[in-house]
């Protein structure tokens, strides 16, 4: 074939030409990029090694209007294809490279096909160049991982003073959220190489080899130390190991009993820390979490308006944009997006901008982009409707309002409706102002009355109720049974513990008794009017409120979040009814 005409270029070079516009096309191979130059400089052919991450490679390929294609062979020339695919090393990378590829967008690394060396392909070396600043949106997680970046920097220090260097660091959120950027920003800052593999990359191979990968993985890290192990997908290795009914996979199993020894092979303070990724952190193996594993979890959360509005500026630096874009006004119309989606609105709308051969990303390409990406969502059900999103938002202001005149521990501290993924669509947090290890019976009252808040909102406001409130009338039902059957607090009754058969609380009691059919129905009875009471009462607190909670709804609404000082603000202007001094009482 033609390859005779093509001569190599260095990868500076090759940037050069594709910020001079001078490039016609690149062929994106596994290990090489092949292109031409447009025929007014030449049409000359030339390849250059793939350094760069895919992703941000086809970010300036896009920023510079360059097309491109994706090939997952390495040569043209089947023969030396087939050469190649016979040494297993190549073979397995070339297959691991076709999963990357359909995993679209995952931003793997092209560099470092090496030859017959099948580890590595698979880890992305060298400095990462991600700053902290790259990461938007997520200033908690990087709060707690900048201590890991010191780690890293003055590891002597701890050290020195006899402080053990925690090993591992888990990274729990939605896909999307930003974990590997995390990960990568945190070498990046502390100037450290970064090893990187997905744990299904582990266990997508011939048995035996995932735990040889994990060995080669630790042996390289601690030659390079200090540095960082980044494992995304921590779960397709780590799921729990007593969980599968239809026998375990042995691959699967021997692959993380090695991740679990080469953990505790080595101390914190040698310079290596891992950091893994999951979105699924409740099927992780408990053996993973044991101190001296990793036994610091970090949330990644979905961005609210504000980190959107970062995101998007991070992202948007690169593109040229139009002076009719508002960024805060796409921040108030995504919510629910991940920083990866935010990262593909952006480029969407510059690829239609390009398209429509303007000089720069307007609104409408924005709106354009929205669009797509929306109904893309839509599918996998991650985006509210404008309805379900008012909605969520009266349920959780319900809920604060009412726990904003009860006693004791039903103060909430924090309001969101970012969707969480996974089913919650929104959450109120409540702090208690201390460790409470009693509650009063008041408080008690209180916090059922909080509970179900959420459901008299949405009563109040839309005189009609959602499915959203099932997990508050569960957790209700519960503590109303429980201040009956368990702490006494019924005049009627006295203070007996009783169960009910059947009953979730007989599992670790031999004190309780059994009742029959007379006292059964008391109970019920009593649980019911419990229920009943607080419902009514966090009723009439939304009815006296009304305008208060039409108010902080639209605040909600607008800012996603609402906590601290804001909330508290808010909050403080709530009037209590008639009849809720006595109620709280007891009865
Ligand atoms: P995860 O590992 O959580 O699935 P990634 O880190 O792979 O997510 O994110 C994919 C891409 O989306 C990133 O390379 C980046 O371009 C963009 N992105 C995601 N989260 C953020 C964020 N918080 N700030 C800036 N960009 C982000
Ligand atoms: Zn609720």
């Amino acid at each position: 074939m033609k390859t005779s005409t093509i001569s190599q270029s260095a990868y500076s070079t090759f940037i050069d030409h594709v910020e001079a516009q001078q490039v016609n096309h690149v062929v994106i191979k596994p290990s090489r990029l092949e292109y031409s130059l447009k025929d007014e400089f030449g049409a000359q052919k030339f390849y250059t090694k793939a350094e760069q991450n895919r992703a941000d490679l086809i970010k300036v390929l896009t920023t510079n209007q360059v097309t491109y294609t994706i090939s997952a062979q390495n040569s043209e020339d089947t023969a030396s294809l087939i050469a190649m695919l016979l040494s297993t090393g190549v073979l397995v990378g070339a297959f691991a490279w076709l999963t990357k590829l359909a995993g679209a967008g995952a931003g793997g690394g092209i560099g470092g096909i090496g030859l017959g060396k099948s580890k590595a392909r698979v880890y992305e070396q060298g400095k990462t160049g991600v700053k902290f600043a790259d990461v938007a949106g997520v200033a908690e997680a990087k709060q707690e991982l900048q201590e890991v970046v010191d780690f890293l920097q003055n590891g002597a220090k701890y050290k020195q003073i006899g402080a053990k260097i925690p090993k591992g660091v888990l990274l729990v959120g939605a896909p999307g959220t930003g974990k590997t950027l995390l990960a990568k920003a945190v070498a990046g800052e502390a100037g450290v190489p970064f090893l990187s593999m997905s744990a299904s990359e582990f266990v997508e191979v011939y048995v035996g080899v995932g735990a040889s990968r994990v060995r080669d993985l630790f042996a390289q890290a601690k030659r390079q130390a200090p540095c960082i192990i980044f494992i995304d997908e921590l779960d397709a290795i780590g799921k729990s190991r007593g969980n599968n009914p239809n026998g375990g996979n042995d691959e699967r199993e021997q692959t993380l009993n090695q991740l679990l020894t080469e953990m505790d092979g080595f101390e914190g303070n040698e310079g290596v820390i891992l950091i893994a990724a999951t979105n699924r952190p409740e099927i992780l193996d408990p053996a993973l979490r044991r101190p001296g594993r990793f036994d610091r979890q970090v949330l990644v959360d979905r961005p609210d308006k504000k980190g959107r509005i970062e995101i998007l500026q991070v992202h948007s630096q690169k593109v040229i944009l139009g002076e009719d874009v508002d960024l805060t006004l796409i921040a108030g119309q995504t919510s629910g997006f991940a920083g990866a989606d935010l990262a593909n609105l952006v480029n969407e709308a510059a690829l239609m901008a390009a398209r429509n051969n303007r000089q720069a990303v307007l609104m409408a390409d924005f709106s354009e982009a929205m669009e797509r990406i929306i109904a893309g969502l839509e599918k996998r059900s991650r985006i509210l409707t404008d309805t379900e999103r008012k909605t969520v938002a009266y349920h959780e202001v319900g809920h604060a309002l009412v726990g904003a005149l009860m006693p004791g521990g039903s103060k909430v501290t924090k309001i969101s409706i970012v969707p969480r993924g996974l089913g919650a669509l929104g959450y109120t947090l409540q702090m208690p102002e201390e460790d409470r290890f009693l509650m009063l019976e008041d408080e008690l009252r209180g916090q059922i009355a909080t509970l179900l808040g959420g459901r008299a909102a949405e009563e109040v406001v839309f005189k009609k109720v959602s499915t959203g409130a099932s997990d508050d009338i569960q957790k209700a039902t519960e503590l109303a049974e429980k201040a009956i059957t368990q702490y006494g607090m019924s005049k009627d009754l006295g203070p007996i513990a009783f169960a009910k058969e059947n009953s979730q609380f007989l599992n670790n009691s031999t004190s309780r008794r059994s009742v029959g059919g007379e006292v059964a129905t008391k109970i019920d009875r009593l649980v019911k009017n419990n229920i009943d009471q607080a419902h009514q009462m966090a009723r009439k607190i939304l009815e006296l409120n009304r305008e208060l909670l039409e108010s902080t709804t639209q605040i909600l609404l607008d800012r996603e979040v609402l906590d601290g000082a804001q909330l508290t603000q808010i909050l403080d202007q709530a009037k209590a009814p008639e009849g809720m001094q006595e109620w709280l009482l007891p009865q």
